[in-house]
């Protein structure tokens, strides 16, 4: 029995690792400067409000404080409202609530209760009572703090490549879904890029799967360096990547396609110790007019026109061309031809 005794005073003796704000609602003084001594004894940051009103509109404050003791009885917004309105908007992260009250009618109780609160106090109540019922409170916020961060890395890991970090083939073609929709409703033209290293089996075979992989993440961050912040690069597979270009037509494309190629052949890569020369050939695919279900297409011409930038000898961007040229992907050849002048 001693040792269960001494756990548990040892539990309560280390509330908090840290100061965590405490929103109180209380409109008596008396209760008012209680609450405050005995949470700010406990290590509590308490941020005390005179109403419901009030704590209202503190709970509305970006940082506002998810443990919350609210008074029942307050003037212009009584305590239950106060929480019927949390739970109404939803908070995340969750917000606990407990509930002061001096009624004793059961069902009172069950109303507070019903309105979200998470438990309840009745005044005038016992210290260590309050103080291990907000430490219960505490346990669960941290409990769902985990699940949300334990949610967000399984989000990443679904949706990101582990080696690069870049998106992973099934977001990025999601993505490709997703903008050529909103391409086709805003009228806007959309390019799409297939990037692949060049005698990537090679930089394997002399130097080992490891400088392999050192090779994809700098690749990966070179070409993060110069696409801009709303284009989606991802990992389409090996040493193959497909970045989607919002509001770029062919000409734009064509040119990004040319920054990307160039910031990998501008200097060499470092791997394993290693410095070594490393370039990508890209095909450009692009649609000024978009209409649903284009992505295939896409992804297919943008392959072709990889397709024939390897076949003149890598180290390129290729445009796709179609069978009846429009004046575009006519100038886009003599641009092409320019830039290999
Ligand atoms: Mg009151």
């Amino acid at each position: 029995m001693e040792s269960i005794g001494a756990i548990q005073s040892a539990n309560l003796s280390s509330d908090l690792g840290q100061t965590m704000p405490v929103l109180v609602a209380e409109d008596n003084p008396v209760f008012q400067s209680m609450l405050r001594s005995m949470l700010t004894k406990w290590g509590y940051d308490a941020r005390i409000t005179k109403n419901g009103l009030e704590a209202w509109e503190a709970m509305q404050a970006a940082d506002a404080p998810r443990l919350a003791v609210l008074d029942w009885m307050m003037p212009y917004m009584d305590g239950v409202e106060v929480c019927r309105r949390i739970r109404t908007a939803a908070h995340e992260p969750y917000v606990y609530v407990l509930l002061l009250t001096a009624r004793t009618d059961s069902q009172d109780l069950v109303e507070g209760m019903e309105a979200g609160a998470d438990d309840y106090l009745t005044k005038p109540f016992n210290a260590q009572e309050l103080r291990v019922r907000l430490r219960a409170g505490r346990r669960i916020l941290d409990l769902q703090q985990q699940l949300m961060e334990a949610r967000e890395a399984l989000r990443v890991q679904a949706t990101h490549d582990a080696l690069t970090g870049l998106l992973n083939r099934g977001r990025v073609v999601e993505i490709l879904f997703a903008e050529i929709a909103r391409s086709a409703r805003e009228r806007r033209p959309l390019a799409v890029l297939m990037v692949d290293l060049d005698h990537f089996k090679q930089i394997n075979d002399t130097h080992g799967h490891q400088a392999g992989d050192a090779v994809l993440r700098e690749a990966a961050r070179r070409m993060q360096a110069v696409t801009r912040q709303y284009d989606a690069p991802g990992r389409y597979g090996g040493e193959e990547f497909l970045i989607v270009l919002p509001g770029c037509g062919a000409r734009d494309g064509y040119v990004q396609a040319e920054r990307i190629r160039e910031a990998f052949a501008r200097e060499p890569f470092a791997a394993g110790g290693e410095s070594m020369a490393v370039t990508c050939s890209i095909g450009v695919s692009s649609s000024d007019a978009c209409a649903d279900g284009e992505a295939c297409r896409l992804i297919r011409e943008a392959d072709e026109a990889l397709y024939d930038a390897k076949n003149r000898g890598r180290n390129r961007v290729a445009a796709f061309v179609s069978d009846q040229p429009s004046a575009e992907s006519l100038a886009l050849t003599k641009l092409a031809k320019f830039s290999e002048a």
